[in-house]
């Protein structure tokens, strides 16, 4: 199944996973919604996928903390642009890794806000329409995170538990209305992930990939293609990708290990 003629809208689509989850969802037809809060890096990605793949966009510069953001940028949405049929909630991230005594709020507010509330806040605008049309695939991207807690990941793993329960009970309430939903685990993704964790220090974000071949963006945009190219009647409900060399959270197998997670 090609994706021709659908309508997907992916947060998060400005970096990594969600910028892949683009270009291959373009090269595949579907006409898309491109969803971050960096407007530059969204515009040079529709002029992209427009000159590599002919792909129509529309681009939605918000904040998915914002409810008020989120539902004015849906509403603003052309008409025969509101009957989304893929969601790819993907939009999320980490703030630090300290110990749980000595984390800040802010960091807590920042990962509960985006990773929980927004995919909360952009399912609620989009999957009531899913429902009506009885039809539609919601893929939420967890994370490992969201099975194990890793020493000081506290925080960002009790948000990743919170999506994966979402996708549980988003497929749980939906059962029967025609919508799919599916959850994608990743494990160690090399992206703008470490990056945005520890605040643009590169020396650290370096060392977390260091010693072995983490996944590419696009080696999950490829697990979450083939989870929205499956027939009616499938439903990929949960996925697991990690490197070849990651074993858990904790454990992977380092050339050189000089960096403790
Ligand atoms: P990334 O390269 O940092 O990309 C994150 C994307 O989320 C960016 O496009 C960013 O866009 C967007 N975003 C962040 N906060 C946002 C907000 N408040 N409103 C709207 N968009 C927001 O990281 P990634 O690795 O691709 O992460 C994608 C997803 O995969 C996340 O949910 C992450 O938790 C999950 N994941 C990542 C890894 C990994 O190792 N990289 C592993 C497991 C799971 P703007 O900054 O332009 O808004």
């Amino acid at each position: 199944m090609r994706l021709n003629t659908q309508t997907a809208l992916i947060t998060g689509a400005s970096a990594g996973i969600g910028i892949e989850t683009a270009r291959l969802f373009a090269e595949e037809g579907a006409r898309l919604i491109l969803l971050a809060r960096r407007e530059e890096l969204l515009r040079r990605l529709a002029d992209e996928l427009k000159d590599s793949t002919g792909c129509e966009t529309q681009i939605l510069v918000c904040d998915v903390r914002e409810v008020s953001a989120v539902n004015a940028a849906i509403a603003k949405l052309p008409e025969s642009w509101r009957d989304i049929d893929l969601l790819i909630n993907n939009a999320g991230l980490s703030r630090g890794l300290d110990k749980i005594h000595e984390g800040r709020l802010q960091d807590w507010e920042e990962m509960i806000d985006t990773n929980i509330k927004g995919l909360l806040y952009v399912s609620k605008a989009v999957l009531p329409g899913m429902v009506a049309r009885g039809r539609g695939m919601v893929i939420n991207v967890a994370s490992i995170a969201g099975r194990e807690v890793y020493p000081r990941g506290n925080v960002y793993c009790a948000t990743k538990h919170a999506a994966k329960a979402l996708s549980q009970a988003m497929m749980i309430d939906t059962n029967g209305t025609g919508v799919r939903v599916c959850n994608i685990d990743p494990g160690l993704v090399e992206t703008e992930f470490s990056q945005v964790r520890f605040r643009g220090d590169s020396e650290l974000a370096r060392q977390v990939y260091e010693g072995y071949t983490p996944l590419k963006g696009r080696d999950v945009a490829e697990a979450i293609l083939f989870c929205a190219t499956r027939p009616a009647h499938v439903n990929i409900a949960d996925m697991l990708i990690f490197p070849s060399d990651q074993a858990s959270s904790t454990l992977v197998h380092k050339r050189k290990m000089n960096y403790e997670l």
